[in-house]
Parts: structure tokens; sequence; C-alpha cells
């Protein structure tokens, strides 16, 4: 199954050990550790993990989420339920539907933040969604391999139990298209002086939750990378449909 369990900055060999054993007990291998502490893998992660070893072992690293992610056609958070503004949040069965469903397309991602402070702003902004395991309100923060091991279990419990979605049209566009489209805007809208350039980060911030709730596919990314490139200052009224998916245009 392609989905890929990502932990991002995990501080804790013991907790990534354990992450790795709740992973195999459900039936799942795919390992991502962005920026493990020192070391890795530690003999306490060795330790926690028992039996799923090979899953520790085989556990491929990387220097940020974005890379982490760049291939994937779906990227869900696992968060305490915090209300995060713009943010679709779901809960741990509709999460594992939809990443079943997204997973016959692609790769797909569930990713967990680090132990003290959870997913950064820059980590939720490369999310389709948000995750929560409902718990007590005045406690809802779960040890992180916990964290992994319920939202396992869904993914199981879930797996033919999805109906069967028809061939999407066209791919969904992946993280990386979607990086390509936002530096793409960035540059149109600096170019019209849309984008206060003392404050660009909350209104790119904003547009990637609108983009990240709608989850456009490669054709739509096309159209709206076509509109961008027709707004260029000279462009006049270009053809859209044989432009390739980054062509370097700037305003
Ligand atoms: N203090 C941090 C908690 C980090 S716990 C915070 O307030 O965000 C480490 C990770 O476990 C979290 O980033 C999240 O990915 C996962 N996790 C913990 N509790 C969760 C819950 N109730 N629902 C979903 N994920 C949870």
């Amino acid at each position: 199954m392609p989905i890929r369990f990502i932990l991002c900055e995990p501080s804790h060999p013991g907790n990534i050990g354990a992450a790795a054993r709740a992973m195999k007990t459900m039936g799942f291998s795919q390992l991502v550790l962005v920026n493990p502490p020192e070391g890795h893998p530690d003999p306490a992660a060795r330790a926690r993990a028992s039996g799923a070893l090979d899953v520790l072992e085989a556990a491929t690293l990387r220097g940020s989420l974005a890379e982490a992610v760049a291939d994937c056609g779906l990227v869900i958070g696992a968060s305490a339920r915090h209300r995060r503004l713009g943010i679709a949040e779901l809960e741990p069965r509709e999460c594992a539907q939809q990443l079943l469903a997204a997973a016959a397309s692609g790769p797909v991602a569930l990713v967990f933040g680090t132990e003290r402070s959870g997913l950064s702003n820059a980590q939720l902004d490369l999310c389709h969604a948000l995750v929560s395991i409902p718990a007590n309100p005045e406690y809802s923060s779960l040890n992180l391999a916990a964290a992994v091991q319920l939202l396992a279990w869904e993914l199981r419990e879930a797996q033919g139990t999805t109906l069967d979605t028809p061939p999407a049209e066209s791919p969904p566009a992946t993280i990386e298209d979607m990086e390509i489209f936002y530096e793409h805007l960035q540059r149109v809208l600096d170019a019209s002086g849309f984008l206060d350039p003392g404050n660009p980060r909350q209104l790119m911030r904003r547009l990637r939750r609108l983009f990240n709730r709608t989850r456009p596919d490669q054709n739509e990314l096309n159209i709206l990378r076509g509109i961008l490139a027709s707004l260029a200052p000279g462009s006049g009224r270009r053809d859209w449909r044989g432009m390739p998916a980054d062509d370097g245009e700037s305003p």
C-alpha cells in the first residue's frame, strides 16, 4: 500500500522505533523521517522497534517535509484539534478513506509533527487537510507513536471498505507541481503590485490554504498557469493549452 508515514523532526529515538512497530503491525512499511536526531537509528529506536527493525532500517531520511512529499497527490497532517483557519479537518475514518482512494493514483502521505510543538505553519502549508484523533478536550495530545498506531489501525480497517472510484480524468497535481504554481503566482502578484512586498507571507499562506482545500488536478493547474501566463505584460492572448507544466514564464 503506497501510503507514506512521515515523522517530522522526531526528537525521541524511542518514538521512532515505536512508530515503526505501530506501522508494521498494521501492514505498512514506508517510513520517512524528516531530520531525525543524530545517530539514527539509535539503540533506543531499535529496541522499541522490536520485530519491526526492517521498517526502521529501511526508513528514508529527508531534509524537509517539502522534499518528503514532493511527488504526493494527497498529504494529510495529523494534529490534535486546534481549529486552524482555512484547513479542512477530518475524522480518522474519513482520513483513511481519502488516503486509500487517492493512493490508487499515486503516492500519498500521512504526516506527524514533532513531539514538543507539532506541525509548523510552513509544514501545515503543505497539507491538503488535517486529521484529529478525537480525545479528551482537556488533554488531547497523544504520544507520537500512539497517534501513528491509531491512524494506521484506521487505515487497516478502511481497506476494502472504500468505494471503487472511477479513474480520475486527470491525475492530481503533486505538491511539487503546486510549489511551481505558487512561485509563478507570487511573481505575477508581485509584478501587479497586489502583493504587499513588506508582508507577502500572509496572503500566500491564505492562497495556499484555498488551493489545498480544492486539490486541483493537473488539467486545472495547467489552466491556472495559463491564466497567469496570459496576465504577463505583453503576452497578449496566449494558447495555454500548449503550455508545458513549467515553462519558466516570468511576468
Ligand atoms: N504539543 C504538540 C503535540 C505533539 S504530539 C501539539 O500540541 O501539537 C506529536 C504528534 O502526534 C502531533 O504533531 C500529531 O502529528 C500527533 N498527534 C498527537 N495527538 C494527536 C491527536 N489527538 N490527533 C491527531 N494527531 C495527534
